[in-house]
């Protein structure tokens, strides 16, 4: 019998992942056909990453479908589909994980080595500051979910103080992990540097809003690579502009691109990253899709499955 996977997306990501998917398929020993292009009666999977928003898909297109396969980590214009009646997997690729560490470690160590002072204001002035140690760096993650817990482990492995909160009581080795209403207190008290790496979910939204910032210590960093509805954006403008705050570092926003006229853009404490913290790398991710799409041929459960009630 043959496997029949949908490629759900734009002309040039296909261009990106149609060998590796078909090497990694190929690689399952699975008897498959893998198109952008396929009779809606015949898809039993579809790779999903469309060029607009998941919700507005109609899945009751497809009768035969048996899983939705995320190439990203990120679900939330999907998850609420209601003619998506089959499971929902998303991405969780090394590669992804792997750039993530990458652009939260360099963030995190470009203000804590107050690198903005040598690299835009040489002036003649000898002005001989060593920075501290990271030891002496708190940094706090709210997430401890795949990409928390590595970024959390990277930055704790050069000595950084982590602390991590998540949703269920968790232990990820080399990090404080704190849960619960009382654990966020906590976190954010300590928090030098936060890092915001949760999804976009009903629960999460506005999560860093007046009364969460003015929690974080004086002169705290926010980076957010997470999601852009996580911050009240108004809040985090009036945050910096008081003093509390000695910077943002975005990547995610509520609208993205993010509109010229922002005033993200030109706030002289906001950094504007346009969402390229990290990205699904398809060398990696297909052979998470061919892996999944391995389990649902052979009966067995499907990886990264999200939980349609919680919203990640
Ligand atoms: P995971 O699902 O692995 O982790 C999510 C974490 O958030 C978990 O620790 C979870 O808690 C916690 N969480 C969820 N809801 C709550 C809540 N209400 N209160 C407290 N904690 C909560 O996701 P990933 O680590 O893979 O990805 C995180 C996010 O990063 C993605 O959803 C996406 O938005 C963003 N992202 C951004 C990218 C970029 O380029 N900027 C690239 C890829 C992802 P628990 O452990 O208890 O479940």
């Amino acid at each position: 019998m043959t496997t029949n996977v949908l490629f759900l997306s734009t002309p040039k990501r296909w261009a990106q992942y149609q060998a590796p998917l078909m090497r990694a398929l190929a690689a399952t020993g699975l008897d498959f056909q893998l198109s952008e292009d396929l009779p809606p009666e015949e898809v039993e999977y579809i790779v999903f990453a469309p060029a607009g928003r998941g919700v507005d898909h109609d899945f009751t297109r497809f009768p035969r479908l048996k899983a939705v396969l995320s190439l990203w980590a990120g679900i939330e214009t999907v998850v609420d589909n209601p003619t998506l009646t089959v499971p929902l997997a998303r991405m969780v690729d090394h590669g992804l994980t792997q750039g993530m560490v990458e652009w939260v470690t360099g963030h995190v160590l470009r203000h804590h080595l107050g690198m903005d002072a040598h690299i835009l204001g040489q002036n003649g002035t000898w002005n001989q500051i060593a920075p501290p140690l990271a030891r002496e760096r708190r940094v706090t993650i709210l997430g401890l979910g795949t990409l928390g817990s590595a970024c959390g482990q990277a930055l704790a492995s050069l000595g950084f103080p982590v602390t991590g909160w998540s949703r269920s009581a968790k232990s990820v080795e080399g990090i404080t992990c704190l849960h619960g209403a009382d654990g966020m207190h906590q976190a954010l008290a300590c928090a030098d540097i936060l890092v915001l790496l949760l999804p976009n979910t009903p629960a999460t939204r506005d999560v860093l809003n007046a009364e969460t910032l003015a929690q974080l210590p004086q002169g705290a960093v926010v980076l957010n690579p997470g999601r852009g509805p996580l911050v009240d954006d108004e809040a985090l403008l009036a945050a910096l502009d008081s003093g509390h705050l000695a910077h943002a570092t975005l990547d995610t926003f509520r609208v993205e691109p993010l509109p010229p006229e922002h005033p993200f853009w030109a706030h002289p404490k906001v950094t504007v990253t346009p969402h390229i913290a990290s990205e699904t790398r398809a060398d990696t991710a297909a052979d998470v899709i061919a892996e999944n799409i391995r389990r649902g041929e052979a009966g067995e459960p499907l990886l990264h499955l999200v939980d349609r009630s919680l919203g990640y």
